[in-house]
C-alpha cells in the first residue's frame, strides 16, 4: 500500500454523541467515504488521559469544563486510515463551533453548541500520530486489506 494511502487520524465520538446515539452515524460517514477502520474502543477516559490529549488547550478558560465534559461519560475512540484522512476528516466533522459548521457536516447536522460538539478529529498528521499513540497500544492497531481497496484507489 502506497504510503500516502496509509495516513491515519484519531476520531472520537464524545460523551454527548454516545448518549445521543450518534456513534453509528459517525462511523457510517467514515466507512461510506472509503476510509479504513484501523482501531476502535469504547472507553471511559480518565482526567490524566484527557489532560494529555488536550494539553495544548490547558490555558484556555474552558479547559476545566472541557475535561469535565469529556470525562462525564464514555467515548468511542477510533483510528481511521486513508488518503488525506486527517484534513478530510476535519472537513467531515465541520467547524469546531456548530454555529459555524456547514449543514452536511457531522457537527453541522447533529449539534448546536461548542461545548457539546459530539466529536473529535486530529488537526494535523503530527497531532494524529501523537493522539493515536496516546489512546491505543500498537497491538490494538489492526493490519488488514479491505477487499474494496482497488475500488477506492485507482493505482494501488
Ligand atoms: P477541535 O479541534 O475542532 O475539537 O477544537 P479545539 O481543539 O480548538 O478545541 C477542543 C474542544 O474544546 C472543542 O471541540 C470543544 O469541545 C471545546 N471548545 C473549544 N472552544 C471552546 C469554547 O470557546 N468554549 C467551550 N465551552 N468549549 C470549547
Ligand atoms: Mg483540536
Amino acid at each position: 500500500m502506497a504510503p500516502q494511502y496509509r495516513e491515519r487520524t484519531f476520531i472520537a465520538v464524545k460523551p454527548d454523541g454516545v448518549h445521543r446515539h450518534i456513534i453509528g452515524d459517525i462511523i457510517k460517514r467514515f466507512e461510506q467515504k472509503g476510509f479504513k477502520l484501523v482501531a476502535m474502543k469504547f472507553t471511559q477516559a480518565d482526567d490524566a488521559l484527557l489532560q494529555k490529549h488536550y494539553s495544548a488547550l490547558s490555558k484556555k478558560p474552558f479547559f476545566p469544563d472541557l475535561i469535565k465534559y469529556m470525562s462525564s461519560g464514555p467515548v468511542c475512540a477510533m483510528v481511521w486510515e486513508g488518503l488525506n484522512v486527517v484534513k478530510t476528516g476535519r472537513t467531515m466533522l465541520g467547524a469546531t463551533n456548530p454555529m459555524d459548521s456547514a449543514p452536511g457536516t457531522i457537527r453541522g447536522d447533529f449539534c448546536v453548541q461548542v461545548g457539546r460538539n459530539i466529536c473529535h478529529g486530529s488537526d494535523s498528521v503530527e497531532s494524529a500520530n501523537t493522539e493515536v499513540a496516546l489512546w491505543f497500544k500498537p497491538a490494538e492497531l489492526v493490519n488488514w486489506d479491505p477487499v474494496a481497496k482497488p475500488w477506492v484507489y485507482e493505482d494501488d
